[in-house]
């Protein structure tokens, strides 16, 4: 006999089905990405209604069909309301949400990936930073959990750690003494790092996820971080988001 279980997530998308139902993509702890049907989700008045809604993070009771996910109930532990009400908090939050779907599968547990996700949302909502600086914090992060981050601590040729400015090259960073040895480096990632934008980076990669959104930085370091991290995605991560069409530059 099957049996309902009950998963700890957030629902990343919903989609309307036939008339009255609901697709729903949850990012669940135990299960990873999974993709689940609320019957009825759509009709007035039912309980379904409110917890399959986008970002909504609880507790879902989940039946297993022979074919499908099916939810039979939730309890909502945070609604993030204000995102869904805000055009570029939703425009934030969606691409947030379509990353964490690149990353996650079903049948692979996601502990990480939710913690951060839900973090971030929080983060937006409570609006203490600026937006622009919690994408490159949520990006940095999310390319760590999914072991791809680059080595930040120490230059990659001599390895010394107490470099001020560095450049950017494939795998990590290279001080600015090893850099001149390399004329190609300069040329084809033309760009330092300052000091300030290497310790936000090296901030963001170590400290626990609970004070990851609790530093801010200035415009000209900002600016530095994004350049960056169009760079490190750039390489990285050869993958068009479609939410990102939303995200002003
Ligand atoms: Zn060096």
């Amino acid at each position: 006999m099957r049996e309902t279980v009950t998963l700890t997530g957030m629902v990343l998308t919903a989609s309307p089905m036939k008339e009255y139902d609901r697709r729903v993509e949850i990012l669940t702890r135990e299960r990873g990405r999974i993709s689940a049907f609320a019957q009825g989700a759509r009709k007035a008045g039912s309980a379904l209604s409110a917890c399959t809604l986008p970002f909504t993070f609880g507790d879902f009771a989940i039946y297993e069909g022979r074919s499908s996910y099916n939810v039979k109930g939730g309890m909502i532990q945070k609604f993030f309301g204000d995102i869904a009400e805000d055009y570029d908090m939703t425009c934030y939050a969606s691409y947030f949400a379509e990353m964490a779907q690149y990353f996650t599968r079903e049948n692979m547990e996601a502990p990480d990936e939710l913690l951060l996700l839900y973090m971030t949302l929080l983060a937006l909502q409570n609006k203490r930073i600026p937006m622009k600086l919690i994408r490159i914090i949520y990006e940095m992060r999310m390319m760590m959990i999914s072991g791809q981050s680059l080595e930040l601590f120490q230059c990659l040729r001599c390895h010394r750690t107490d470099t001020k400015s560095v450049y950017f090259a494939a795998g990590g960073l290279v001080c600015e003494e090893c850099a001149k040895k390399e004329a190609p480096l300069a040329k084809s990632y033309p760009f330092l790092l300052g000091g300030d934008a290497l310790y936000s980076l090296q901030y963001i990669l170590t400290v626990p996820v609970e004070r990851l959104y609790s530093f801010a930085v200035t415009p000209q370091v900002q600016g530095e971080l994004e350049h960056f991290m169009r760079s490190y995605l750039g390489r990285y991560l050869p993958h068009h988001f479609k939410s990102l069409e939303f995200l002003s530059e």
